[in-house]
């Protein structure tokens, strides 16, 4: 079985590009009847906020990204000081006393000589009584993982091929600080084996930390459990830029909450964030079978997905359009039932604008003035007018084309006018019964009175 998760940070609200991994790793699962997670990374006490989580919850529920199950870094820790010991045993792991300056400086050198900002590995060289000395003047350490220099990394990325890392070309990473606290690697790492996680699929920020990580799979697995606890399958995504086709600060701030506020449809987004960056064209899909049946890693392209305001709107004027009434009901005025919904539909962008066109229905409207040519023209229109039959609107129009020899415009304008106010809007065929004829006939009359 499948099993994929989603690991946000709740240093923040989600943006558009955690959306779209959230929505692709539930998309993954969801396919194959699998298993998606949510696991909330919070081991960073300080930055971490509660309301954040609450938000992320919140923001996936909005989206309809539902998991199957939600784990806590900070409920965890047990596990990770299991993992560090199980490694520190077998001896991949071991302190560093380095402080933040002499790191910098170090790397300031090697990059002044033109060399790559590697560890150097100084800390395994310090004998026993060198760190000794270092603890008894009150340094605590910091924990590195050894990588094993022996290996070349590879693996087979899903999205982005045949995967190939030195290990020599990385530092060894900075698993744990001098206060205790976890850096993202291991405990990630450990949840991952923990929670069965089949499939890692994420940013391509994260392509180095995987060549990390799997070395730790196979060090937590050989030095933990002896069992085979398979090592996930990873894949790496295109980032998300922006319409201009750069990363951008304002795609850093927009999620959820900006989406809702400007009164787009959870399907509208989800539509569009399946399919950029994939070779299938972006379309006003609102069933999720369908997005689900066509979703394949096969298809993501390596080049960065475009995020496009506009194509987002387009996305949810046309998924509006087709909407089923029962799906909008809970959204619109008092009284607007399915005829009126599909006679509005048309017209909107957005689901919340139905009341605005509701209102041409209900009244009261304002009409414009109509002059001394218009007004017994309106007048006859007011005693031609008639409900009774299956399509009033035509039976008017054809009445009083043959009755005043008007055509186009001006035989359909003055009406469209004189009963709604307006100069466009929703089909006049299925707003006059809505209108309902002694309404309809007395603003008729009135604007033929002026
Ligand atoms: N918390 C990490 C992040 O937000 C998770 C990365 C991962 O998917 O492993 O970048």
């Amino acid at each position: 079985m499948i099993i994929t998760r989603f690991a946000p940070s709740p240093t923040g609200r989600l943006h558009v590009g955690n959306i779209r991994t959230a929505l692709h790793n539930w998309m993954l699962a969801r396919k194959s009847g699998g298993k998606f997670l949510l696991r909330i990374d919070d081991t960073d006490a300080e930055r971490s906020k509660e309301e954040y989580v609450e938000a992320i919850r919140a923001d996936l529920a909005w989206l309809g990204l539902k998991p199957d199950g939600e784990e806590r870094q900070s409920q965890r820790m047990a596990l990770y000081e299991g993992g560090f010991d199980a490694l520190r045993a077998a001896g991949r792991v071991y302190p560093a006393y380095e402080t933040a300056q002499e790191l910098d400086l170090k790397r300031k050198i090697q990059l002044g000589r033109g060399l790559p900002p590697i560890y150097d590995r100084a800390a395994l060289e310090l004998s026993e009584e060198q760190r000794a000395a270092k603890e008894a003047e009150g340094i605590a350490p910091h924990w590195r993982f050894k990588l094993d220099h022996d290996e070349l990394i590879t693996w087979e990325d899903g999205v982005r091929g045949p995967q190939k890392f030195d290990p020599a070309s990385l530092s060894d990473p900075v698993i744990r600080r001098a206060d205790g606290s976890w850096l993202y690697m291991l405990p990630s790492a450990v949840d991952d084996l923990d929670m069965g996680v089949t499939d890692v699929l994420r940013g391509e920020d994260h392509v180095s930390n995987t060549a990390v990580q799997i070395q730790m799979f196979t060090a937590l697995i050989a030095a933990q459990t002896g069992a085979a606890k398979p090592i996930p399958s990873f894949a790496h995504e295109a980032l998300l830029v922006g319409r201009e086709g750069k990363l951008s600060k304002r795609l850093g701030s927009l999620g959820v909450e900006a989406f809702r506020e400007k009164g787009l449809e959870p399907e509208a987004v989800i539509a569009l964030l399946a399919r950029i960056g994939t070779s299938l064209p972006v379309q006003p899909i609102a069933d999720r079978a369908e997005l689900l049946e066509s979703f394949d890693l096969s298809t993501f392209s390596r080049s960065p997905a475009k995020f496009d305001d506009a194509e987002l709107e387009r996305l949810n004027a046309a998924i509006v359009h087709q909407m089923d009434y029962t799906v909008a009901a809970d959204r619109l005025p008092d009284g607007m039932g399915e005829e009126a919904w599909r006679a509005i539909r048309p017209n909107l962008s957005h689901v919340g604008e139905a009341g605005e066109w509701w209102r041409l229905v209900t009244g009261p409207i304002a009409q414009p003035d109509f002059d001394e040519e218009a007004r017994p023209y309106l007048a006859a229109a007011a005693s031609a007018l008639d409900l009774s039959g299956d399509d009033p609107w035509h039976a008017l129009t054809n009445a009083l084309k043959e009755q005043t020899g008007r055509k186009g415009k001006a035989l359909f304008l003055p009406l469209r006018q004189a009963l709604t106010g307006m100069d466009h809007g929703p089909d006049m065929k299925e707003l006059l019964p809505l209108i309902g004829e002694d309404e309809a006939r007395a603003r008729l009359e009135q604007a033929a009175n002026g």
